[in-house]
């Protein structure tokens, strides 16, 4: 008989948006007059962009005729979606990187999870909590059980401390998810010369790197010198430009960065192997989809997924401004989709979704779903309609 890996036995029932449904049509089918305002989804709201869409059509009516039909495209991309990524998210930033260090994929998850089919079982892995749970899910499927979880909350401002013990690998996600808080150059060089000293490769998830506005925050790995020879790093289309549905991203895997072969202690380029990975499991994302996400850069593009991120930043502008006239203590949301509050006194993440749930007809996200150190913690997201956002902190101001 077939036999399964039993690794997926090892991970944790994923209950936190299945626990969130379960209680929300409970409380529905028992109040169906009550109107329920959701603010705890990770998903955009607002359309694609007219200059995208328009690439869409064009390259529908390519597909069309048979002068200009494209079939299977280079697995890491298109050279043209590869030059836009290289010219204006690094060439413009003052960063060196080259089309071949660039993998063009469905989406950030996909390689964040995939990236560990070319590293050994037996890394030890550090990750920040509370965290992205791709990470932990997709180590734990492959049998990878050595990881250390590093606590971010208020006292150390969400940002990690360095592993005291000596570590292969650390994911880091800045701007956070869930917590919508940034790193600062200062704090990333840290990471970076750690990683250069203990010989540790650090995988940079920086889907949110768009909602950045401070001009002093890093918005990729690569600003920091040395960066190139110890970091991956992920983007996505999805929040910057509402791709959540298209499915777009790529994968930064620099030329420079080396992995030892623990067998004989010799090391090994990493874009070698992943180039290898992806041209087995991986048959490249649609032209449709590229030529899409190319349209992003355009000028008009640019300017058009700028308004829409100016439009989710106001959202977060007046929940904050809100939650802490209401006196709650509130991180992230300047840089960030997200705003992480504090329960007020004392309340767990789970009592304090019931109370907005039942009483503000509010639907969040309890921080602990995240992992421990969310414990009373609780996400907001800035993805909705603004007149919502409107609605729900006069109801959330009402019952506090
Ligand atoms: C949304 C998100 C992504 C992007 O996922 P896609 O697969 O590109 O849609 C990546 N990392 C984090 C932390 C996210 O929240």
């Amino acid at each position: 008989m077939a036999h399964i890996n039993e690794n997926f036995l090892k991970l944790a029932p994923s209950y936190l948006f299945s626990d969130i449904a379960k209680r929300v049509s409970a409380y529905k089918e028992a109040n169906p007059q009550k109107n329920i305002i959701r603010l705890g989804i990770g998903d955009v709201t607002r359309p694609l962009a007219p200059a995208v869409i328009e690439a869409m059509h064009k390259a529908v009516e390519e597909m069309a005729s048979s002068d200009t039909f494209r079939g299977y495209g280079p697995e890491q991309g298109y050279d043209f979606l590869r030059k836009a990524i290289v010219d204006n998210d690094f060439k413009a930033r003052g960063i060196d990187i080259s089309m071949d260090e660039v993998f063009v994929n469905d989406g950030a998850k996909s390689d964040t999870g995939n990236i560990g089919d070319i590293l050994g079982l037996d890394n030890k892995i550090c990750m920040t909590d509370p965290i992205y749970p791709v990470y932990v899910d997709s180590n734990l499927m492959a049998g990878r059980n050595d990881i250390i979880f590093c606590p971010c909350n208020k006292d150390n401002d969400f940002v990690a401390e360095l592993p005291k013990e000596r570590v292969d690998v650390v994911y880091l996600c800045y701007p956070n998810n869930p917590t919508g808080t940034v790193i600062t150059r200062e704090q990333l060089k840290k990471w970076v010369d750690y990683a250069i000293a203990n010989n540790t490769l650090i995988m940079y998830d920086a889907a949110y790197e768009a909602y950045i506005q401070d001009k002093d925050i890093p918005h990729s790995i690569y600003e920091i010198p040395g960066a190139k020879k110890c970091a991956i790093e992920f983007h996505s289309y999805s929040k910057t430009a509402g791709f959540t549905g298209v499915r777009c991203g790529y994968t930064i895997v620099p030329l420079e960065l080396e992995v030892a072969k623990a067998s004989d202690g010799t090391t090994i380029q990493l874009n070698k192997l992943w180039l290898r990975r992806q041209c087995t499991k991986f048959n490249g994302t649609s032209y449709i989809t590229q030529r899409a996400a190319e349209a992003t850069y355009s000028p008009e593009g640019r300017e058009q997924i700028q308004n829409t991120i100016r439009y989710y930043m106001h959202n977060a502008e007046i929940m904050r401004d809100a939650f802490k006239e209401m006196g709650l203590e509130v991180f992230g949301g300047e840089n960030a989709p997200y705003i992480w509050v504090k329960t007020p006194n004392g309340m767990s993440s789970w009592d304090f979704f019931d109370k907005l749930l039942t009483e503000a007809n509010v639907v969040g996200t309890p921080g602990v779903g995240f992992g421990p150190a969310g414990e009373g913690y609780f996400r907001f997201t800035a993805f909705g309609k603004t007149e919502n956002c409107i609605l729900a902190i006069e109801r959330i101001k009402n019952i506090l």
